[in-house]
């Protein structure tokens, strides 16, 4: 959940649900195309979860 806090656009958030792992995963808002491309969110994830492309 890092990158919920990593983000300076607050653009991602906890979902509330879980993967077949059992892992809460984060959703991407709809207000997502305020993404700035920063890719704080893709720095901040230990996992290397995240891309960011334009
Ligand atoms: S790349 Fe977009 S979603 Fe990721 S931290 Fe920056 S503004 Fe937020």
């Amino acid at each position: 959940m890092f990158c919920v806090l990593a983000c300076p656009r607050k653009l991602i958030k906890e979902s509330g649900k879980v993967n077949k792992r059992g892992v809460m995963y984060v959703e991407f808002l709809p207000a997502g195309l305020q993404c700035t491309g920063c890719a704080m969110c893709a720095i901040m994830c230990p996992e290397a979860c995240i891309e960011v492309y334009k």
